[in-house]
């Protein structure tokens, strides 16, 4: 049985960018759901007792969407932390993003875009690619880069469930000041694991 793992931070601490009200439905509700899901869906299945991981790389439909959809937000919450805590990428991922985009802003303008312009609900990612470039990953849906052989740097929830409360339809506002709460520490870990 997948249990839901507890945040990081209590639910204030992302504000004013993301809310309390916000996180008590996208965290209290929405992911606790997908949990509840998934082990509905495979209870007396061969999926029972895998690994989250191992259920994303080899189930399809629903089984994959609520798996995902677990693992996806156990990272986004990760992936940030109170905006008074300063925090920038480690020397390592900086060269990196140089590299990749010329300067951390051009790479946040191009995740933006990204993000702002996935139609429809979805995650956009940073991922480290098996040569160990990075590249901006835009998932449908539940997608995870994992399933591309990608490894998950930072990623963003762009589903309306992750805005709306705070930001009504504007996404791109909601984007913008994602950038306030990003936790490079752990996002800095994420690229140095592989
Ligand atoms: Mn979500």
């Amino acid at each position: 049985m997948f249990e839901l793992p507890s945040l990081p931070y209590e639910k204030e601490v992302l504000e004013p960018v993301i809310s309390k009200r916000t996180l008590d439905f996208h965290y209290g509700k929405h992911h606790q759901k997908y949990v509840n899901t998934l082990n509905d869906l495979i209870e007396g299945t061969e999926f029972e007792g895998a690994s989250l991981e191992d259920i994303i790389k080899k189930s399809k439909g629903p089984t994959f969407n609520n798996a995902a959809q677990v693992w996806n937000h156990t990272f986004y919450w990760k992936c940030m932390d109170s905006a008074s805590k300063e925090s920038s990428p480690s020397d390592a991922l900086a060269k990196a993003i140089k590299d990749q985009w010329g300067s951390l802003k051009d790479f946040q303008e191009e995740f933006s875009k990204s993000a702002t312009s996935l139609f429809g609900s979805g995650w956009v990612w940073l991922v480290q690619k098996e040569d160990g470039s990075l590249a901006i990953f835009q998932g449908q849906n539940a997608e995870n880069p994992m399933s591309e052989g990608h490894n998950p740097v930072l990623t963003c929830d762009v589903w309306e469930h992750a805005y709306y409360l705070d930001y009504q339809n504007a996404r791109a506002e909601y984007v913008k000041k994602f950038w306030d709460v990003v936790n490079w520490d752990f996002v800095s870990a994420q690229f140095e694991k592989k």
